[in-house]
């Protein structure tokens, strides 16, 4: 076994392990990067479907505010390193940026690849020692301070070890929650973990004659007494066995936990854009019901409703119209589960936020460890939320060593 001294280790070649590696190189240290699968920033390259959304424009405050109630905990870390920050490293490394839509913010090729090889160019020029297809199997430690890190195949001295070993989502893209382990043998505590961002299974059938259906601005609301106030606007795409899109990514963050909790999850969807039932009874008087929605799904409904294709809304008595209103403006939908970590994009969960220190991210349990990225307890919704967590808290575990 061959040993080594290094200033910094950083476990995972992510977003936040390579924004950290060269904050740290940056300050003249000698940095270890070390990453189990073949290649570095495997996940960083499949985000935003491989164009990488990773961030995007919001004040410091709101961009917390998407967190939750722990989203306070990030506070220093966007300190240190903000949005704009992150687009001014990006332009420093060569990769131009900008935001299309004047929120969520791409590099300008729109392609992940070009901040993968601005990255990896920038860790060569700054001599940082990447290992990959190494594996992390222990962080050594002795009285409570790190002095080490032991792979499948080799060990290396530090005292300074910065875990960024992702969560649990998309296995095939590294995350197979080792940091967890890691962490947990030294006495760290885990909250529970679920999948997040997600496509969602239905128990009704019916979703896949309208597989790839895409309505814009659905509301998606919980049907459940006790969260009503889970609900979400945005666009909705129908599958073989249930629903996906950004509506139901940033809902399978909130209801993962529901179905744990009851098996299934009774949901209702306004297919309408929004329309209350006042405004859905004038549009089916003036218009139909194709021109509102596919084919496929408009189909589907009217079956729901009882009523025959071809049919004249102005026909049709009382109550079949106020059944087809009520559809419309509220579809019920059961979630009944979904594919689990294998297609989760975020994990929900990690390293307890009470053991780290919010300031320089470093664990409270074990001097010379510190955390970054999507291991600690931090998930925000889609829009380059996770990216910069990831870019922010690897800056900030990196700079104050
Ligand atoms: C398909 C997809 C699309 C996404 N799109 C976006 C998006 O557009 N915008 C956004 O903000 N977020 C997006 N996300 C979420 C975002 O990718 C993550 O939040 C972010 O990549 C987490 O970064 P990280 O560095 O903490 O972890 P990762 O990127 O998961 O990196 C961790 C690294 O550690 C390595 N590792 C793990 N264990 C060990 C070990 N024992 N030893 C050595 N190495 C180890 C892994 O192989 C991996 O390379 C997306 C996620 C997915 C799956």
């Amino acid at each position: 076994m061959k040993t080594h001294e290094y200033d910094l280790i950083v476990v995972g070649a992510g977003a936040a392990g390579m924004m950290a590696a060269i904050t740290s190189a940056r300050d003249a240290k000698n940095v270890l990067l070390l990453e189990k699968l073949s290649q570095v920033g495997a996940k960083l390259k499949a985000t935003g479907g491989g164009r990488c959304n990773l961030t995007n424009t919001l004040s410091q405050e709101d961009f917390m505010k998407k967190f939750g109630r722990d989203g306070r905990f990030m506070q220093d870390a966007l300190k240190a390193f903000s949005s704009s920050d992150l687009q001014d490293f990006m332009n420093r490394i060569g990769v131009e940026t900008h935001a299309p839509d004047g929120f969520r913010v791409f590099p300008s090729t729109h392609s992940s690849s070009t901040i993968i090889n601005a990255f990896t160019d920038e860790m060569h020029h700054l001599s940082i020692t990447i290992l990959t297809s190494q594996k992390v199997q222990e962080i050594v430690v002795d009285d409570a301070k790190v002095i080490g890190v032991k792979t499948t195949t080799n060990s290396f001295k530090t005292n300074s070890v910065i875990l960024a070993s992702g969560g649990l989502g998309y296995p095939v893209l590294g995350a197979e929650g080792d940091g967890y382990k890691l962490s947990s043998d030294l006495g760290h505590s885990i909250t529970k973990l679920h999948p997040a961002m997600m496509p969602l299974r239905t128990k009704e059938t019916w979703v896949a004659e309208c597989r790839a259906d895409t309505i814009a601005n659905a509301t998606l609301k919980v049907n459940m007494k006790k969260y009503k106030k889970l609900q979400i606007k945005a666009d909705l795409i129908f599958t073989k066995t249930g629903i996906r899109g950004p509506a139901v990514l940033d809902f399978a963050r909130e209801i993962t936990p529901l179905i744990e909790k009851y098996g299934e999850v009774p949901i209702v969807v306004n297919l309408t854009k929004g329309m209350n039932e006042d405004a859905i009874f004038k549009y089916l008087k003036a218009k139909n019901i194709y021109t509102l929605l596919p084919t496929p799904l408009a189909n589907e409904i009217l079956k729901l409703a009882g009523i025959e294709e071809g049919f004249t809304f102005s026909k049709l008595d009382g109550i079949k119209k106020d059944t087809l209103i009520k559809l419309l403006a509220w579809t019920p939908l059961t979630i009944t589960g979904h594919d689990g970590f294998k297609m989760a994009m975020i994990t929900r969960g990690g390293i307890k936020l009470n053991e780290i220190n919010p300031k320089t991210m470093q664990s409270k349990i074990i001097k010379g460890l510190y955390f970054c990225g999507e291991v600690v307890n931090i998930d925000g919704p889609c829009g380059g939320y996770n990216l910069q967590w990831s870019f922010s808290s690897g800056y900030l575990a990196a700079k104050l060593l």
